[in-house]
């Protein structure tokens, strides 16, 4: 039924450009369906394995709308290799395509016209699916082996302006397993009455994530040594008022935005800008008043289930360590206007999407916690791509490759 092209052959496609036309073909493939039917079946009931061809291409297109509503540029600068990635989810979605092309074109040969077995009323739209095929495989290779190809960390400014908050670049990191947290021990007295019963009733320790980055830490209950990194706790929050939504501190980590260092004053914010964003990383160990605090109504509980801890290459307490990506350019941002916000954590799913809603304003993680109850519920769940990269569960389900979640989103 296909025809082959050499690699030379194939022209070089966009993943929009894709994506419309895998959308375009199934409109075609719905035509196609239909006419066959008006001509060999109507005015006779279709039967149900040919009208069921009809949702199974509505949830493909379905899956085609999600993927085109996902921004690339903004994509690329929160996850690894973002294109190519879009790529992997819309390969799968053309491959189901071309089994139901085959699948109701067999129908009818079957049943039919077995005349049709060499009209091949379906191959031009064969030929064009596997030929996006293709074209999508070469651009996953092509962008794998592209020299250029950069880490979404080192597309963001190091120090961004506090008039365009950004994501930090190392809750960027971490979101592509690339953690270079530093640890601290939390002081006793430094803990709320709250966690100081905890530490009562359950024993373990406080310990507290430092972006290296900026001035965002983040404590954590530890429970035992198999559950001390951040990757592996069992330390799940959820709030009250917010009972379809919980979480882990490491999706907090990935959701953080750029916390201005209180050296960042705009008379030397742009000379700090400029010394930050060279090769090395910041270090900055002092202690900061940003913490995540514990709202009265928010409780904290252990997860049995958290069983594989992904241990860290960078898994270290304290120290002044130094981290390297490997940053080439330097930046030199727009001078800040003022240090009011208080706004810590951004919502990534709106971002890729290019949502205004705001995406970028939420305080605490409880206030994270009933936006995402709000706007990205069970019913109207993120893409498929972004519940695998933030590893995030729909009832406790994850993506297959992911062993366990860092938010996990609740049916009412
Ligand atoms: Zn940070
Ligand atoms: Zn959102």
């Amino acid at each position: 039924m296909a025809t082959t092209f050499s690699e030379d052959e194939l022209q070089p496609i966009s993943i929009p450009e894709a994506i419309e036309s895998v959308q375009r073909l199934i409109g075609e493939i719905v035509r196609k369906n239909k006419t066959l039917v008006d001509y060999y079946i109507h005015p006779k009931p279709t039967p149900t394995e040919i009208e069921g061809y009809h949702p199974r291409l509505q949830v493909l297109y379905s899956r085609c709308e999600i993927l085109a509503a996902l921004e690339i540029p903004k994509l690329t600068i929160l996850v690894d290799d973002a294109a190519a990635l879009v790529s992997a989810f819309l390969l799968p979605v053309i491959d189901q395509l071309l089994n139901a092309v085959h699948g109701v074109q067999q129908i009818f040969i079957n049943h039919y016209d077995r005349k049709l077995e060499y009209r091949e009323p379906y191959s031009a739209v064969y030929d064009a699916l596997e030929c996006r095929e293709r074209q999508l495989k070469k651009f996953q290779g092509d962008q794998m082996r592209n020299p250029q190809r950069r880490l979404p960390e080192s597309l963001t400014p190091a120090a961004p302006s506090a008039a365009e908050q950004s994501f930090c670049r190392f809750a960027v990191a971490f979101t592509n397993h690339r953690d270079h947290g530093k640890l601290a021990h939390v002081h006793p007295e430094e803990l709320f009455k709250e966690e100081r019963e905890k530490l009562l009733n359950s024993d373990g320790a406080y310990l507290s994530w430092d972006c290296p980055g900026c001035a965002f830490k983040l404590r954590y209950h530890v429970a035992n040594s198999l559950a001390a990194n951040i990757l592996a706790t069992d330390d799940v929050r959820s709030h009250t008022s917010v009972p379809e939504v919980e979480y882990r501190p490491s999706f907090l980590v990935k959701c953080h935005l750029y916390q201005r260092k209180s050296e960042d004053t705009d008379d030397n914010f742009t000379q700090h800008s400029r010394r930050t964003s060279d090769t090395t990383f910041g270090n900055d160990s002092r202690r900061s008043t940003t913490w995540e605090i514990p709202k009265r109504s928010s409780t904290i509980r252990r997860q049995s289930d958290a069983r594989n801890p992904r241990v860290s290459n960078s898994f270290f307490f304290g120290g002044a360590k130094k981290t390297k990506l490997g940053l080439t350019e330097r930046y030199v941002p727009v001078r800040a206007k003022s240090s009011t916000s208080t706004s810590k954590y951004g919502c990534p799913f709106c971002f890729v999407v290019g949502k205004e809603y705001g995406h970028m304003d939420y305080e605490h993680g409880r206030d994270l916690a009933e936006h995402i109850a709000a706007k990205h519920h069970v019913g109207r769940a993120p893409s498929a791509l972004m519940l695998e990269k933030y590893m995030v569960g729909l009832d406790g389900r994850c993506a297959e490759n992911v062993r366990r979640w860092d938010l996990n989103i609740k049916s009412k």
